[in-house]
């Protein structure tokens, strides 16, 4: 299960092709260091191999940062809310960055749902990536805000699921095995 060597093979390839997704979509991208609210909303879905890989650089961080995040996930577990801030967040920042998961290496980005409509990064409703494309009505995007804003490049929406990317013919090729996927909190 812990096929750390390939998983990062496979990270790095990934990674390449988020940076050209971002730069592609940067018209619409206003991300900026220290805004952290997609780690502030949400359930992160990840599969037991990103749990572990994740867990190695838990294990790597010092006394003070483990024992804020183990805080965090004491009263995760109290609480046990739908939606929560990510308890590896400290100071606004990831303090896992490195090892984080798919989920959150697409924060941000346009991609589409189950059904393969549009699925908007939730910031798009706070006035951040994409809300000028956004139509809140309709709960679409928007060609003629696309117009109207006169952007140079067409959004388009990247197909970066868990399971589209777990499923990848190069994830089989590499014998990576992701195991279960489940929200972050099951796994604490
Ligand atoms: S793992 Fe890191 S990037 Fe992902 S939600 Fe948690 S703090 Fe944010
Ligand atoms: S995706 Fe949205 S919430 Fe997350 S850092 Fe970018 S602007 Fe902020």
């Amino acid at each position: 299960m812990n096929n750390f060597e390939n998983y990062e093979k496979f990270l790095e390839i990934l990674d390449e092709d988020l940076a050209k997704i971002f730069d592609y979509q940067k018209e619409y991208i206003c991300c900026q260091k220290g805004c952290s609210l997609c780690c502030e909303r949400g359930d992160y879905p990840m599969s037991q191999l990103e749990f572990n890989y994740l867990k190695e650089e838990y294990n790597k961080l010092d006394d003070n940062l483990k024992k804020q995040i183990n805080e965090n996930i004491e009263k995760l577990k109290k609480e046990n809310p739908d939606s929560y801030t990510c308890p590896y967040l400290t100071d606004h920042k990831c303090s896992v960055y490195s090892h984080r998961p798919f989920v959150c290496r697409a924060f941000g980005v346009l991609t589409e749902d189950s059904k393969g409509n549009p699925s908007f990064p939730f910031c798009s409703t706070l006035g951040l990536n994409f809300s000028k494309i956004y139509d809140k009505e309709k709960n679409h995007l928007s060609f003629a805000l696309v117009k109207q804003n006169n952007y140079k490049i067409f959004p388009r929406i990247f197909r970066l699921s868990n399971k589209v990317l777990m499923n990848l013919p190069l994830v089989k090729e590499m014998g990576i095995e992701f195991g279960e996927v489940k929200k972050l909190k099951d796994f604490l």
